[in-house]
């Protein structure tokens, strides 16, 4: 139709291309060799200057193009002096050609939140873990995660020079995920996948009463869902506060896209409306498949020690 598009797939589109400019300041600033690293609350909980500039980059970008849209960003910074060769005002063609499902037709912008970890895996960036990292823009409707884009600016660094650097994951509730390749983990295998860098007693304690046959140790809940999505793993387990909405939005909204399930440890669903508290004080469990066969192994006093 000639219509215009939908304003969620204008927000999708040009999300993708705020993204692919944040993973190229990702990579200028670890190439340039200054960190510039701040610790936060303390030693695992880190900014450095490519979560400052990408956070710049991705809510000024977005906040011209959509004005009346809430953007919520990870770290506490100003907005308003953020100069011009930060600003990303391209789309993803592509995208915009898609139609729009029809129940999201008619959102309006001040309807919209958008979460926004600008870099996720700040621990293991500065410890060159780089495929850890990711960019994550999650939107967010009526409470709920139901679109994302995930930029991981470091896919394939270790794959050759011929390699193409970086990749762009993108979905939208009732139309799917793109950018990669769907695969579900071995059959009859349980592979968690958890923190490295902010593990606990009742972390590992969980862990355990699973009774996995291997544990993946990695940084970044952007890269922990996507080795949901590419059979990695087959479970996403959590049990700890320190997670927060913009690790969440971006990739449950993918992860949902494609058929599997995030809840926080006691199988609570995630609300994303602006008001809500920043921190998944519950932790994290999410699945592509088999949700409910983890979700009955979670032993209950895991489950009552952390309180939503
Ligand atoms: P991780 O799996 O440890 O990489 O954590 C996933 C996301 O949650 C990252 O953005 C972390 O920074 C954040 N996170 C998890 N636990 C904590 C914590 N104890 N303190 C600060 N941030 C945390
Ligand atoms: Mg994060
Ligand atoms: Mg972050």
């Amino acid at each position: 139709s000639m219509a215009s598009p939908a304003l969620l797939m204008r927000v999708v589109a040009s999300a993708y291309s705020v993204a692919e400019k944040a993973a190229t300041i990702v990579r200028n600033v670890m190439s340039a060799g200054d960190l510039g690293i701040v610790e936060k609350a303390g030693p695992n909980d880190l900014q450095t200057k490519a979560d400052r500039l990408v956070q710049m980059s991705i809510c000024a970008s977005l906040a011209r193009k959509f004005p009346k849209v809430t953007i919520i960003g990870e770290e506490e910074l100003p907005t308003d002096d953020v100069t011009e060769d930060l600003i990303e005002d391209g789309h993803c063609e592509e995208i915009l050609k898609k139609p729009c499902p029809a129940q999201y037709t008619g959102i309006k912008e001040e309807e919209l939140v958008i979460w926004v970890d600008p870099l996720d895996g700040t621990k293991e960036y500065t410890e060159g873990l780089l495929d850890h990292v990711t960019v994550l823009i999650g939107i967010a409707y009526g409470g709920k995660a139901i679109a994302g884009v995930i930029n991981q600016p470091y896919y394939n660094y270790e794959a050759g020079a011929n390699a193409v650097l970086g990749r762009t994951i993108w979905g939208v509730l009732g139309m799917g995920a793109f950018g990669f390749q769907l695969k579900e983990a071995p059959a009859g295998k349980h592979i968690v996948v958890t923190t490295r860098s902010h593990s606990s007693a009742l972390v590992n304690e969980c862990i355990t009463a699973l009774n996995p046959d291997h544990v993946i140790r990695v940084g970044g809940a952007g890269n922990k869902v996507i080795q949901l999505i590419e059979g990695k793993a087959s479970a996403y387990v959590f049990a700890s506060p320190g997670c927060k909405k913009w690790d969440t939005c971006a990739p449950e909204a993918i992860l949902h896209a494609v058929g599997g399930k995030i809840t926080d440890i006691r199988g609570n669903s995630f609300q994303y409306n602006k008001e809500v508290k920043h921190m998944n004080s519950a932790g994290v469990l999410a699945t592509l498949r088999n949700y409910d066969y983890y979700a009955s192994r979670i032993p209950n006093i895991v489950k009552e020690s952390l309180v939503p």
